[in-house]
């Protein structure tokens, strides 16, 4: 029997960088479908909507084959668990990502023991880059087209402008 392996990435995405992508790109050498979905945190006020991510990673991800999009809210262990997934894709860019990627992995294995997370290291060039990085610049009008893609540097002008 041939396996299909399938893991979910899941974050926040507001907005996708070429950071999330480099790592998408890496865990799809390992897996044959990755699950790109977008965590809708109550706690927090994205600069985009759910729709305008969706819309976003739809977009920018089109020509991967092996990406699918999806979101959910509440627990990764129960949406996991819904979806008879078992593996967790997240990106580790420094050391300081670690105490919280442990810190998460941990938590969700106390949850759900069967679960397994792969980290991912994006390339030297993007083990700076946050989401909050791009939103902070683009709020200064700053220019984020090293950081994201073009799609995504187009729905930033757009927010700014009709602001
Ligand atoms: P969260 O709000 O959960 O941190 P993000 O969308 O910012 O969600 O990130 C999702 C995952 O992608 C996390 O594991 C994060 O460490 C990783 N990630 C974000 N930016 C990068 C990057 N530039 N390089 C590698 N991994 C990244």
């Amino acid at each position: 029997m041939i396996k299909h392996k399938v893991a979910v990435y899941p974050g926040s995405f507001d907005p996708l960088t070429f950071g999330h992508i480099d790592i998408i790109e890496r865990a799809l050498e390992i897996f044959d479908e990755v699950i790109v979905s977008i965590f809708v945190n109550p706690n927090k006020k994205p600069l985009f909507t759910l729709e305008e991510r969706i819309d976003i990673l739809k977009n920018v991800l089109k020509d991967y084959s092996g990406v699918k999009i999806d979101n959910f809210s509440g627990l990764l262990t129960d949406y996991l668990r819904e979806k008879k997934i078992k593996v967790v894709i997240r990106g580790l860019r420094a050391v300081s990502d670690l105490e919280y990627e442990f810190q998460y992995a941990n938590a969700n294995r106390t949850l759900y023991p069967e679960i397994e997370t792969v980290f991912f290291m994006p390339r030297l060039r993007y083990s700076y880059l946050s989401s909050s990085v791009v939103r902070e610049i683009a709020r200064f009008g700053g220019d984020v087209s090293k950081m994201v893609p073009q799609y995504v540097v187009e729905k930033i002008k757009n927010k700014y402008t009709n602001k």
